[in-house]
């Protein structure tokens, strides 16, 4: 589907001015630019909380249980914000979790989050270290991540990129402070290309065609690469709970005496416990076997599942492991080449 993009240049004041407005009328402005180039943390989870209230509860009778609230959509219920200064490679992972939590039975947590919230992402001017999404992000898809895309005109000013209409709707009047400049798509042209033209800090000069690593991974299900490569790893989570696209979880029942609540937590592939049976059985007793399952569903799986890979290339796994674990290394070290196809 083409996207016809609009183009807008706001003063940096402008822009303070508006969000100054909106919190006036009461809408809920979320301003992350401030972290600037700490990439620790995505925003997935202002979608999808490290930990949920589902619902209340209240024993009456003999083990009977009141449910509470009596409608379920109340619980659900989010209020309309605008996120400003997200990622792109974070807009675009909640692009990837969305079937996940839109398609089937509807997670109603996350998608009413999603849909009253608009995501303004920044282009980033060059990669971090161990960044690798313009190996995963199609070009195509870069710049659609986010409903609004900015990058620095000028000490003074923004252009920015506007891929639907939902930002006019949410703004209003206050839209005028945006003002069109269609000549502004040049900038944006050039900021890309220079960013995927650029050198990673790290010297990645190796990354297997996609289609290579699934075929590679699937076939090698049953070796040592995957236990010799998660040698290290102490299964501490640090990698999903930090993956924008990492999105399992568990749901678990906090009781008081009769009162309780019951929660959605996150939940990893890295915990020992992840798989365990009730039996005691556990299909995936080594941390090796972990790990190729975080592999496997990220490159294989999911990309069965839903047509798209549930990795965005942000790198935070591989910066914030405690025991060096590294995915690019490992992928270097397989040389995975065309062959394995
Ligand atoms: S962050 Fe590193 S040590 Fe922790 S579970 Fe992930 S790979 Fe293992
Ligand atoms: S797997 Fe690693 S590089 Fe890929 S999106 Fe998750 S944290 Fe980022």
């Amino acid at each position: 589907m083409t996207i016809t993009a609009s183009f807008y240049k706001i003063t940096k004041s402008s822009l303070a001015t508006l969000f100054a407005e909106q919190k006036q009328k009461g809408n809920t402005i979320i301003d992350l630019s401030g972290n600037g180039s700490d990439l620790s943390k995505s925003c997935k989870a202002l979608f999808f909380p490290a930990t949920e209230k589902v619902l209340e509860y209240k024993i009456v009778d003999k083990g009977v249980a009141e449910v509470k609230p009596d409608n379920f959509n109340d619980e659900t219920k989010a209020v309309n914000r605008f996120i400003f200064g997200a990622n792109i490679c974070d807009a675009y992972a909640l692009k990837v979790v969305g079937p996940v939590f839109g398609e089937g039975p509807v997670d109603r947590f996350f998608i009413n989050k999603r849909e009253a919230t608009i995501v303004a992402a920044i282009l980033c001017d060059n990669k971090k270290n161990a960044c690798f999404c313009d190996q995963i992000i199609p070009r195509s898809d870069y710049s659609n991540a986010a409903d609004l895309v900015f990058t620095e005109f000028d000490e003074n000013s923004w252009a920015v990129r506007s891929n639907n209409n939902r930002s006019i709707d949410f703004f209003g009047n206050g839209f005028l402070h945006f003002i069109e400049d269609n000549t502004l798509k040049e900038l944006f042209d050039k900021k890309e290309e220079k960013l995927f033209n650029s050198e990673n800090p790290e010297e990645i000069n190796y990354f297997p065609k996609l289609e290579a690593l699934k075929k590679f991974i699937e076939k090698n299900f049953n070796s040592e690469i995957f236990n010799d490569a998660s040698m290290n790893c102490i299964g501490c989570a640090t990698c999903t709970y930090s993956c924008p696209t990492c999105h399992c979880f568990d749901i678990v029942d906090e009781k008081k005496y009769y009162n309780g609540e019951r929660r959605k937590n996150w939940d990893s592939c890295a915990f020992s416990l992840f798989t365990l049976h009730a039996s005691g059985h556990n299909p995936r007793e080594y941390q090796g076997q972990r790990w190729r399952q975080r592999l496997l569903h990220k490159f294989s799986i999911y990309k069965d599942r839903f047509d798209k890979i549930a990795c965005v290339g942000c790198g935070r796994c591989i910066r914030l492991c405690p025991a060096g674990v590294n995915m690019l290394e490992m992928f270097e070290k397989w040389k995975i080449s065309i062959d394995h196809m």
